[in-house]
């Protein structure tokens, strides 16, 4: 897609994780054709932004050798699936996930931000990120099919989790679920089969960076990787989560676990269009002062957090909106700051 800064490359990895020569291929296509970074999204996907027209046609002609990009548009399109990033091998998130995958082409065509979470750990590590078809632990201990928007849901037989989300999204498009854009917004009563009771598992602790079973667990300010520092990583295999934290398969210490994970910000001006402030700096110069959660928006869409936060500044007419506990598309209570004014309103000049 286009955005201010050139065009856009999402790569959304099977499963969530990229082998060593795929991270190694990634770095050297941001590096070739890119601005260098790679961008992990709010859901686990990687970007190469600063693309431009002449280098799109080798960028994704290395992607799909790489196997990170379908040949096929179409099955490219569906795979919007957020999986829980510390499964292991046959456990139910990589068996479902896995089959999700072989299955893509027996889903309906759905709106472009519509997608799944393969959650099926011990408790339901992605209960807040983005994704409107889930497969989840359930407060019973077993696997639970719970569409966004609904509290609980209806008890899954072992094998069955697949055939069931592939109904469920036929029946989001048979009953207008497309006009409503999201799961969340549809609110047409659920099939009696897909209607359930059953609520999810208490969420687990949050990931930290640090030491982690699988390796290390590195934080990355604002979600971004600079693809020629991460190309000398040992690491033998990457995970990627909606969390700003990057798993690294192997490799015995992380860096960056200071990172301040509570604050976060989109890409603002100039690279996001749509963006009319700068939002990472502002951030960064913020983070020591706020306790909370704090997130910059460039705009009131939010995309980098659809949440709220405690602290939530929004751009707006080249001002800032400021809110707490907030959406970034929340009634401000403060508004038409500049960045020095904010600055000052939490304490520094
Ligand atoms: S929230 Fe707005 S400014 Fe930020 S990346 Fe999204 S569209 Fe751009």
């Amino acid at each position: 897609m286009a955005a201010g800064d050139g065009l856009l490359v999402r790569v959304r990895p099977q499963l969530g994780r990229l082998t060593r020569e795929q991270m190694l291929g990634l770095c050297d296509a941001a590096l070739a054709w890119g601005n260098g970074q790679i961008d992990m999204t709010n859901r686990a996907n990687l970007q190469i932004r600063g693309v431009t027209e002449h280098g799109l046609e080798p960028l994704v002609a290395k992607l799909v050798a790489l196997g990170l990009v379908d040949p096929d548009p179409a099955r490219e399109a569906r795979r919007a699936i957020l999986v829980a990033p510390e499964w292991t091998v046959s456990d139910d998130t990589h068996r479902i996930a896995a089959e999700l995958e072989r299955r893509l082409s027996e889903l309906p065509d759905l709106p472009g931000k519509v997608g799944f979470a393969i959650d099926a750990g011990p408790a339901p590590a992605l209960h807040a990120d983005p994704a409107d078809f889930r497969i989840e632990r359930g407060a019973e201990g077993g696997l639970i099919l719970r569409a966004d928007g609904r509290e609980s849901g209806v008890a899954l037989p072992p094998g069955s989790e697949v055939d069931a989300l592939i109904a469920l999204t036929k029946w989001f498009v048979a009953t207008g679920g497309c006009d409503a854009g999201r799961m969340a917004r549809h609110r047409a009563p659920l099939p009696g089969w897909a209607n359930g009771s059953e609520r999810p598992a208490p969420p687990p602790a949050g990931l930290t960076a640090g030491r982690h079973d699988l390796g290390a667990a590195q934080g990355l300010p604002f979600g971004r990787i600079d693809a020629e520092t991460f190309r000398a990583s040992d690491a033998r295999a990457i995970r990627t989560t909606p969390w700003r934290i990057v798993l690294l398969e192997g490799v015995a210490h992380a860096s960056n676990t200071n990172v301040h994970l509570p604050t976060d910000a989109c890409v603002g001006a100039p690279a996001c269009p749509q963006a009319s402030v700068e939002t990472r700096n502002l951030a960064t110069r913020l983070a020591p002062l706020i306790a909370g959660r704090l997130h910059v928006s460039g705009c009131a869409k939010g995309c980098a957090r659809a949440a709220p936060a405690d602290v939530m500044l929004t751009g707006r007419g080249g001002r800032y909106d400021l809110a707490f506990d907030a959406r970034a598309d929340a009634t401000p209570m403060l508004s038409g700051l500049s960045a020095s004014q904010v600055l000052t309103y939490f304490g520094t000049v």
